[in-house]
């Protein structure tokens, strides 16, 4: 069976940055991602708004690999970073926004994604996915079961990563998770003759997200099979209807181009952690912060992440990252976004390389040095530390 000192199940935002941020450490490191492309809802999912890493006052609060992923994710695509924070003239980060951030395309994103991860050493196994976990009889997970093609492997690693988006991993090796009301938008990519849609990622495509009545839209959780089944119905229900009202000639120009291929859930489950990151917390200090978050809809400034939102409750040698860490109501609104992802994924991915050089578990490895370690990537760890 092959051995891994960190193992990162889910290649989205979070995973990918996980993934780099251990294997750049010189850890040998494996990530695992069901769809065939890297970057989850950014990517298979067509989310391509690269959400601020300033705050409201048009000051950068997030360095490391939330600022690399986004000035990355300009590569194959229209897109560049506005001029006060690139210097380059007409930065245009079609975003409409003086804040740091960037619109970009889901498969140029996808594409870089992809290189960044093989020029880091990482192990990646695309079109597989985590079945099985197993524990030791102290609840301390040991192992995994990858599926793709028609095989079946079992990994073993010091130190695995939940970053599936739904806390996947964690709940298959016991821990307890929390879902929360889900409420659908489809984005979808169309041509662009009809619309009125902002965002354009060339002359003639655009991504088209459509609101959807409440009545239609919400879902109190989706957590089971038939739950999930229903969602991706409706989504296909609510583009179809979007289409129908369409006169016969408008559809001739206006037409659907690439549907997302996995389900547009906003959050799915959070799990049971050491810490919890509560409503009305933004501005709050964490001594064992990992990094600070931006509020992208503006309405307070910044948000300290304990690690112990990261660390689970009761299952060892695993931490979560992304949208499925310990943030809860409001909170979770703030650190389910991409660059919240690339933040806490760093942080994983470097507690994760730490652990399994000391022998540790991730909960106890110090937290002194992993914010040494973070500072030394450019993370900014306090909002006391912002310029
Ligand atoms: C409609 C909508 C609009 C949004 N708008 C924005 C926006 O404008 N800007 C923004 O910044 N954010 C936005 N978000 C949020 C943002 O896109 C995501 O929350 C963020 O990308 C999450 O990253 P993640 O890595 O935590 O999770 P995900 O992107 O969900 O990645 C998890 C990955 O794990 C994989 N996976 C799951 N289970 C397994 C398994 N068992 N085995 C192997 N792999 C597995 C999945 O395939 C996926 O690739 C939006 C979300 C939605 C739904």
């Amino acid at each position: 069976m092959k051995h891994f000192d960190v193992a990162v199940c889910g290649g989205g935002i979070a995973g990918v940055a996980a993934a780099l941020a251990a294997s750049r450490r010189g850890k040998k490191v494996i990530l695992v991602e069901k769809q065939c492309v890297p970057g989850g809802l950014a990517t298979s999912g067509l989310i391509y708004v690269y959400l601020p890493i300033s705050d409201n006052r048009d000051v950068k609060i997030a360095g490391g690999l939330p600022e690399e992923l986004l000035k990355q994710c300009q590569e194959y695509g229209p897109f560049t970073i506005e001029e006060k924070w690139s210097g380059i003239p007409d930065g245009d980060s079609g975003a409409h926004s003086n804040r740091y951030c960037c619109c970009f395309s889901p498969a140029g994103y996808g594409l870089t994604l992809e290189k960044m991860l093989r020029e880091s050493g990482t192990e990646v196994r695309l079109e597989t996915t985590v079945t099985q976990a197993y524990c030791n009889g102290k609840k301390r997970l040991k192992e995994i079961e990858l599926f793709c093609g028609a095989e079946r492997e079992n990994i073993s690693a010091e130190c695995f990563i939940d970053a599936t988006g739904g806390a996947f991993l964690l709940r298959m090796a016991g821990e307890k998770v929390f879902p929360e009301t889900n409420y659908s938008t489809p984005w979808f990519m169309e041509t662009n003759k009809h619309s009125r849609s902002a965002y354009h990622l060339t002359g003639d495509l655009h991504i088209q997200p459509i609101p959807v009545p409440a009545k239609d839209g919400q879902m109190a959780q989706v957590l089971s099979a038939d739950e999930l089944q229903e969602f991706i119905r409706r989504q296909y229900r609510e583009i179809r209807r979007y289409y129908d009202t369409m006169s016969a000639k408008e559809r001739k120009v206006c037409y659907p181009v690439h549907l997302p291929g996995m389900p547009q859930l906003r959050k799915i489950a959070r799990i049971s952690a050491m810490a919890e990151i509560k409503a009305g917390e933004a501005g709050k200090f964490c001594a064992d912060s990992v990094g600070v978050a931006a509020d992208w809809r503006q309405t307070a400034t910044a948000w300290e992440t304990p690690y112990g939102a990261l660390v689970p409750q009761t299952i060892r040698g695993a931490l979560a990252a992304g949208r499925c860490i310990n943030s809860s109501g409001d909170a979770w609104e703030v650190f389910r976004v991409i660059p919240a992802a690339a933040m806490t994924g760093e942080a994983a991915g470097i507690a994760a390389a730490m652990a399994a050089e000391q022998k540790l578990d991730p909960q106890d490895i110090p937290i002194a040095d992993l914010q040494r370690e973070l500072r030394k990537n450019g993370v900014i760890i306090h909002i006391n530390d912002v310029e």
